[in-house]
């Protein structure tokens, strides 16, 4: 009796030994399954690790992945990405081919609300600021006092998403009214979970804070332009922490140095990380993070746990329940 062919996995973003120990047994025990490791920087070496694989996974961005190299990948029939954003991945032909693209953002987004979170309190309370001047540092320069408060102001989600909900949830004991502008959300899921809808102007014009929770896409790459920038109050707060082409930089940067802006916390810059010299490194109204927010002591387990989840459910035939282009792919492949 021959045995039933197994269904070959090839991990593209790292080698069996940057892998943590527990995931490669805890992936060698599965019935059926087989799991190649390898990091794929070129589309020569991606072709040659997994060009007869069933299932690619990759991590964050992976230059081998081009809109070229998918045709050839011909029994490729799902592409994990670990974590969250598509942006960067070649969606539009998978769809085409028949490939699901699936993530798995329940890993990580309760770190990134927290973050965002995280990012506006440091602003209004002033605390990089204030902790530069107790140390004599230039940072503390500004110090001029506080402009802002948390209980009774307005914050705008821009994206009403898993982190999008998830800091409406946090901020529920802050006594904030909070809006949401999400075209694709039911918007009675808005109002069930505390929040309001709103148009994007509307939302701009009337928020104390704004915070920003949607993918980077054609329609939002630069949805907050200097035009948007404009309908913000004189001293409101954004957080950034979706993706730095969201924002048009240059024009954050002249409202920032003009006055236009109270100030913006920054876990995603556009280009990544800021070139040297960037004046968003001199502009003393702006907290910087490396793009972290997803890390936290939870991190690693349960990055690896949602994605060895999503290997299971591709193994059983369920492609559909981490896929994100289900609507786009015009003949799954099976
Ligand atoms: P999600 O898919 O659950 O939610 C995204 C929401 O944005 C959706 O409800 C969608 O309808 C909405 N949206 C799409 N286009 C929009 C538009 N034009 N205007 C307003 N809303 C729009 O994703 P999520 O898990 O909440 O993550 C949101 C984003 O956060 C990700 O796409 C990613 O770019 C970013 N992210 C960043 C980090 C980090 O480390 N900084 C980590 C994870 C995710």
């Amino acid at each position: 009796m021959s045995a039933a062919p197994s269904f070959k996995v090839a991990l593209i973003a790292r080698g069996r030994e940057n892998t943590p120990a527990w995931v490669v047994e805890r992936l060698a025990a599965i019935p059926g399954l087989d799991v190649v490791y390898g990091y794929c920087d070129t589309e020569a070496k991606l072709l040659a690790q997994a060009g007869d694989a069933d299932m690619i996974w990759t991590m964050g961005r992976t230059p081998a992945l081009t809109p070229e190299v998918l045709p050839r990948l011909t029994r490729c029939k799902a592409i994990l990405r670990s974590g969250s954003g598509m942006d960067g991945y070649p969606v539009a032909e998978a769809s085409r081919l028949g490939i699901h693209m699936c993530n798995c953002p329940e890993s990580i987004s309760e770190a990134v609300a927290e973050h965002a979170v995280a990012l506006l309190f440091a602003l209004i309370r002033q605390i990089p600021f204030k902790d530069g001047a107790m140390r004599g540092l230039d940072r503390g320069a500004r110090g001029a006092g506080f402009h802002w408060h948390i209980s009774g102001r307005t914050l705008g989600l821009v994206g009403f998403g898993r982190i999008g909900r998830r800091v409406t949830e946090m901020m529920a004991g802050f006594r904030m009214r909070v809006l949401a502008y999400d075209p694709y959300a039911n918007q009675d899921a808005i109002t069930g979970a505390g929040a309001e809808p709103a148009a994007l102007d509307d939302l701009l014009a009337q928020s104390d804070y704004v915070s920003l929770h949607c993918p980077l896409t054609e329609t939002t790459r630069h949805l907050l332009n200097a035009e948007k920038l404009a309908l913000m109050k004189p001293e409101a707060l954004l957080v950034n922490t979706s993706r730095g082409g969201v924002v048009d930089e240059a024009a954050l940067v002249a409202a920032l140095r003009d006055g236009r802006l109270g100030g913006a916390g920054l876990d995603v810059t556009d280009p990544e990380p800021p070139v040297p010299g960037s004046p968003l490194f001199s502009l003393d109204n702006v907290i910087l993070t490396p793009h972290c927010a997803a890390a936290s002591a939870d991190f690693e387990r349960n990055f690896w746990e949602c994605s060895i989840q999503v290997v299971l459910e591709c193994l059983a035939g369920d492609y559909l329940s981490h896929c994100m282009n289900r609507q786009q792919l015009i003949q799954p492949r099976k």
